[in-house]
């Protein structure tokens, strides 16, 4: 499958996407994880980006576009892709557009995930992520903590709060939020590639998705 996950940080993007990888083999692409990845690289790009990140700004379009005209060439993409904050402005969802018809893919849908700001702002209070660039993993302190406290199940590296996550820099990310992402309901919705789905719980979502596809 091919889809764009749409909705606010903490809405469930990443982790619908890794379940929804489990199901047919399409790979999770997720803007965020690849940055974070090159910031702890160190590379060109993670200097570039971390200023913005530490802040809850989002990162230069070009910046965006470079790493997904590259990520979406790899050979991986081709069973289908699952795209986790990406686009997330009106530029990056046009400029994404062409880059579409240029390679010859067509997207299944964009699905916008839902999710009360209560619920949002506990879940993003209460996240942690693991430290390996490699794993990523999302845990919650209240929902879902990992089993030896502080320590990553799957790789065993410590599991931190990100900084972006604390509450200056997550009232900021929501506010960007509403500003520059939401318009992209409205552009999908057009496109006429959009559905909502009200739900709280990625198994919910999960099951719309398939209903939807016709499985
Ligand atoms: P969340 O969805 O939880 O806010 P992400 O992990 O998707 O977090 O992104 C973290 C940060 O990386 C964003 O706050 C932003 O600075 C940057 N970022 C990720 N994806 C994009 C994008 N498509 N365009 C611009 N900046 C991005
Ligand atoms: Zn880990």
């Amino acid at each position: 499958m091919k889809l764009i996950l749409l909705g606010a940080p903490g809405a469930g993007k990443g982790t619908v996407a890794k379940q929804l990888t489990q199901l047919d083999g399409s790979v999770q692409i997720s803007t965020g994880d690849i940055l974070r990845g090159a910031v702890q690289a160190g590379t060109d790009l993670g200097k570039e980006a971390e200023g913005y990140m530490k802040r809850g700004d989002l990162v230069p379009d070009s910046l965006i576009m470079g790493i997904m005209e590259n990520r979406l060439q790899e050979p991986d993409c081709q069973k289908g892709f699952l795209l986790d904050g990406f686009p997330r402005t009106i530029p990056q969802a046009e400029e994404l557009k062409k880059l579409l018809v240029k390679l010859g893919i067509e997207l299944d849908m964009a699905v916008n995930i839902d999710v009360p700001r209560e619920v949002i702002l506990d879940r993003l209070t209460t996240r942690r992520t693991c430290s390996n660039s490699e794993c990523q993993a999302i845990y919650n302190v209240k929902s879902h903590p990992p089993k030896k406290e502080g320590v990553c199940d799957k790789c065993g590296s410590p599991v931190i709060q990100r900084e972006d996550e604390t509450e200056e820099a997550i009232s900021h990310r929501l506010e960007t939020y509403n500003e520059k992402t939401a318009p992209l309901i409205g552009f999908y919705e057009k496109e006429g590639l959009l559905i909502t789905v009200n739900a709280t719980s990625s198994e919910a979502v999960i099951d719309a998705i398939q209903k939807k596809l016709g499985k």
